[in-house]
């Protein structure tokens, strides 16, 4: 496969993993947290499939597309262990869907990264929440659902949080 393949196979399966989730949720009530805006491709995707929900959003450091930019109210700007601890205080309610794409180049440091926020971001999410993500979060109050047909094993996570 040439490294364009797998770059179009890769967001396929993002974009066929995102619409699951949000079809997912449709039940629950809550808003969304986007953890990891890059230039703002997934965002911009969960504000057209989303449209009734709100989307915070947690970035170190904006660099997306102009358009793509979350209003100041909805984003958490700075360091994910620095804003999830108290993020509750400013989003009110337990979020439906978590989208975490927070992966770099760097495999062991992204893996590190999301073990030591997980129970952070559990503690953000309704029961019955989903959360998707590039990287493995390991809480035992999340339980791994299936992903949509064609997505490969270890591609993405997708998980629910049980009570
Ligand atoms: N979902 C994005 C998109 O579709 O354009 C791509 C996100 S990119 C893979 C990961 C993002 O996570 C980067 O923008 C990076 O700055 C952010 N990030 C990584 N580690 C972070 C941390 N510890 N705190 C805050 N943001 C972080």
């Amino acid at each position: 496969m040439s490294r364009l393949d797998s770059v179009i196979e890769r967001l396929k399966a993002q974009r066929a993993c995102i619409d699951a989730a949000c079809a997912a949720i449709s039940g629950l009530d809550g808003p969304v947290l986007e953890l990891g805006l890059g230039n703002g491709r997934t965002y911009d995707h969960l504000r057209d499939r989303l449209p009734e929900r709100r989307i915070f959003v947690f970035e170190r450091q904006v660099s997306a597309h102009q358009d793509c930019i979350p209003p100041d109210e909805d984003l958490f700007l700075g360091d994910f262990a620095d804003r999830l601890p108290d993020a509750m205080s400013r989003i009110k309610r337990p979020a439906a869907l978590v989208h975490a794409d927070i992966g770099t180049g760097d495999k062991a440091a992204s893996v590190a990264l999301a073990r030591s926020i997980s129970a952070y971001l559990v503690d953000l999410m309704a029961d019955g929440a989903l959360l998707l993500s590039d990287q493995p979060f390991p809480d035992p109050r999340l339980e791994p659902c299936d992903l949509p047909a064609g997505v490969p094993p270890g591609r993405y996570h997708l998980n629910r949080k049980t009570a």
